[in-house]
């Protein structure tokens, strides 16, 4: 096993809970650089404003891990890709569904690791809900994502703008463990969106879907909504045919079957994301999974749009 090089663009909120930390004690990466517009620091490594100022200054560099917001990522991966380094991607991957396609080329051609990451498959409750789904049929689906959008975004405002995603920021979370664990794809059939007055992207969103890992007229449902104040609710619950109910309770951290904590993990999702990323740029691998992407793209183009209160911080 080597030691890669890293960089992280875009020193935000995430950067500093969980790259930063994670990185430091992944002996398979050596932290090398920032690359920050308001000049963050770290002690013992240098910080550039830009990113081309990166790569002028470090060409041997190995990856970037690019955390900035989705709106600019094609932008920063693609001029990443040119100068020849191998990206990790927060999620969601990308603004568009097509210029995540065109990454995917780019990495190819030029022989870079792409990595799309989805933090929440990182969970061990959700390896044990795909095992136990694997052959079997759906007979109802219910997510419920409800969080507190100050507590979790606090003054973030391009979650607010058009690309930002809205409640499916963490709405995409609910949508990469469901692609995860179940046996067959799961299609958009109807989607209601509600926004508030002042803001381009939804604050809640209710989804149907269809798939053929569920029973005939099975119940498939996601409620996702960022106006909850009090206790935070991340739950996937699946009834499987046979009657046995799986929950996953805290983002996949915790697995009940038939209401009985059958997996109760504490989160490494990003140690979960670094060890696979070191053995993808060990081995020469992209991963790229669009397909919570794509659920979300789905579910804004069959959205019907409703307008609530406006929204102030
Ligand atoms: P954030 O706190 O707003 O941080 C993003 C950082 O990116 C900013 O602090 C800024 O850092 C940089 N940036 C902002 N605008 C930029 C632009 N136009 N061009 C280049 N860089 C820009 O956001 P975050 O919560 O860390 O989220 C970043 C990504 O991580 C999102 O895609 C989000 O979905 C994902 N994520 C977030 C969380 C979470 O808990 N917050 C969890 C998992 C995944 P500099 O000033 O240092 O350049």
């Amino acid at each position: 096993m080597s030691q890669h090089s890293i960089a992280i663009i875009g020193v935000g909120k995430i950067a500093v809970d969980q790259h930063l930390p994670v990185i430091a004690k992944n002996p398979a990466f050596r932290l090398a650089a920032l690359v920050s517009q308001r000049g963050v620091e770290q002690a013992g490594v240098p910080t550039f404003r830009t990113p081309a100022e990166l790569y002028a200054a470090m060409p041997d560099l190995d990856a970037v891990a690019i955390c900035t917001p989705p709106s600019v990522r094609h932008q920063v991966a693609l001029e990443a890709l040119n100068a020849g380094m191998n990206v990790l991607l927060e999620k969601p991957p990308a603004p568009t569904v097509s210029e995540l396609a065109d990454l995917v080329r780019q990495a190819a051609a030029r022989r870079c690791v792409l990595f799309a990451t989805w933090h929440s498959q990182y969970n061990a409750g959700v390896e044990e809900a795909k095992k136990r789904l694997a052959g079997r049929k759906i007979a109802s689906l219910a997510i419920t994502w409800k969080e507190d959008v100050r507590r979790w975004h606090p003054g973030q405002e391009w979650i607010w703008q058009p690309g930002g995603f809205g409640v499916f920021d963490p709405g995409i979370n609910a949508l990469s463990i469901l692609t995860e664990i179940a046996p067959e794809p799961f299609f958009v059939t109807a989607a209601t969106l509600t926004y508030p007055a002042n803001r381009d992207t939804p604050i809640a969103a209710r989804l149907t879907f269809a798939s053929d890992a569920a029973l005939p007229g099975a119940a498939l449902t996601a409620e996702f909504d960022w106006r909850q104040t009090g206790d935070q609710t991340w739950t996937i619950e699946i009834v499987v045919e046979d009657g046995t109910r799986l929950t996953l309770i805290d983002g996949g951290s915790k697995l009940a079957v038939n209401g009985n904590l059958t997996v109760a993990e504490p989160m490494v999702e990003y140690e979960g994301i670094y060890a696979r990323f070191a053995g993808l740029l060990d081995r020469g691998e992209s991963a790229v999974d669009a397909a919570p992407f794509h659920l979300v793209a789905d579910a804004m183009v069959v959205g019907k749009r409703e307008t609530t209160d406006a929204f102030e911080w």
